[in-house]
């Protein structure tokens, strides 16, 4: 083989690493070699001498080597309705939210994107989704805009191509002109499958379908859409059990609650995650568990509607895979997912297992490996592991935030929001000392703002 054709290799020393492999296994001084866009090797102490192609060294003292974190759940356009109808609950919240949501366009979207993709990327998530359901008639390329601004910031990415049908005339909270035809969404949800699903390895684009919810789109775009991905074959995603008020809906509407619901209409599977899932009783939890359907846990944002406490360590017992998300920032400002595994231990231990509900591994698996098992992409990310993918992020620990806690994964986990020295996606630099490296910041925070000021008027004119 010709010396060019060798991959590059960058070699990261004297870190502290958190695999979160099947064992969890780590090291409290080690080494990660990447070549390319791979893992090729970790371990214990210095990494092999004599590697060839070696194009950076980095000293990872005082810091922890973790896999990148996937956020599941999301709504990035939401970036700019932030801080509005701060004291409502789920259903108040979206009456209140929708006319203003129903005059995005695409340039808005774009801005939201980025706002969002940034606040995650540079808290150390490596693989974002966005589940996004509003396709206003005549608003522009939604779904070409996310994906743009995710190509742009350098992460791995899932769209969840989201859709509604059922507006306020048929009973549903959504006002009619924000929603789509059923034949309008399936046929625009599998163009966006076709046009931008990459079903690869290493792929950095992939899509979902994912109408909203039970409470938004008909029985036949749930149906149909469940029958449409398996045909692309590609994954399923919706909100699940978010609220009491869900629960009441779906019983009246139904005659079954969400669980019975989403089993009658094909929603239950390996190739399905869902949003939330709070209120499930044993039964719901033993249906996802049998069937593999994966959950994206929102504590956050679950606190801020004040839907409850998902019963994450009920689900993990029955092995139900789980992962974290940071939902949309309309419920969750803040917007970050590392701070969401410092909130996911808390927030359950206030639950029915009180303080042996999550511990700090725990919490750390749920913003990885969970993450990349709901996403379906385990075999590739997730995990540090030679083979896989190399997405993964350097946490410094030994700054004021965590310098007297000696074990890191604590540090990481009850501390502070820890700094991102460095991130890694697909092998390459997206974040160092804290700066996105791709994108301006305060460009994205002007623009996002301008657009935030747009939305408001176009809203207040109608
Ligand atoms: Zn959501």
């Amino acid at each position: 083989m010709a010396p060019s054709a060798a991959p590059q290799r960058t070699v990261i020393e004297n870190v502290a690493i958190a695999t979160v492999d099947a064992q969890d296994t780590e090291y409290a001084s080690g080494h990660i070699v990447v070549a390319g866009n791979r893992i090729e090797s970790l371990g214990a102490g210095k990494a092999p001498e004599a590697l060839e192609n070696v194009v950076r060294r980095v000293d990872g003292t005082g810091h922890l080597a973790t896999p990148g974190l996937v956020n599941t759940h999301h709504h990035f356009y939401q970036w700019i309705t932030r801080g509005l109808a701060t004291d409502h609950n789920l259903f108040d919240w979206l009456v209140a939210l929708y006319p203003t949501w129903a005059r995005i366009d695409e340039d808005m979207v774009r801005a939201a994107a980025r706002g969002s993709l940034a606040m995650m990327a540079r808290g150390g998530v490596t693989t974002a989704m966005d589940h996004h359901y509003v396709y206003p008639k005549g608003s522009g390329d939604l779904s070409g805009a996310i994906i743009g601004a995710a190509r742009d910031m350098g992460v791995r990415f899932t769209l969840a191509r989201g859709s509604m049908d059922r507006g306020e005339k048929d009973g549903g909270l959504p006002p009619d002109f924000a929603v789509e035809s059923l034949e309008g969404a399936l046929a625009a949800t599998e163009e966006t499958v076709r046009q931008h699903h990459d079903a690869s390895f290493d792929a950095m684009t992939q899509v979902a379908v994912a109408p909203c919810s039970p409470f938004s789109v008909s029985t036949d775009l749930m149906r149909q859409g469940a029958e449409l991905a398996r045909r692309l074959g590609v994954r399923l995603h919706t909100h699940g059990s978010e609220t009491v008020e869900e629960e009441k809906f779906c019983h009246e509407l139904f005659g079954m609650g969400p669980t019975d619901y989403f089993a009658s209409t094909g929603w239950l599977g390996e190739d399905v995650w869902m949003a939330h899932c709070v209120h499930m009783n044993d039964d719901d939890i033993a249906a996802f568990a049998r069937t593999g359907t994966g959950v994206a846990h929102c504590p956050s944002s679950n606190a801020r509607l004040a839907a409850g406490i998902a019963r994450v360590p009920d689900m993990l017992a029955a092995g139900v895979p789980v992962g974290l998300g940071v939902d949309g920032t309309a419920s969750n400002e803040s917007g970050e997912l590392h701070t969401e595994l410092r909130n996911a231990l808390l927030i359950n231990r206030l639950g029915a297992h009180k303080e042996a509900a999550l511990n700090a591994r725990q919490a750390l698996r749920l913003g990885t490996y969970g993450g990349a098992q709901v996403l379906g992409r385990a075999t590739q990310i997730g995990s540090l592991e030679a083979g896989k993918l190399a997405d993964l992020v350097l946490w410094k620990t030994d700054g004021i935030g965590h310098s007297t806690i000696a074990d890191p994964v604590t540090a990481l986990v009850f501390g502070a929001a820890a700094p991102v020295t460095l991130s890694l996606v697909n092998g390459e630099p997206v974040v160092e000392h804290g700066r996105l490296l791709r994108v301006d910041e305060d460009d994205i925070a002007r623009t996002a703002r301008a657009e935030a000021q747009r939305l408001a008027r176009i809203a207040a004119e109608h």
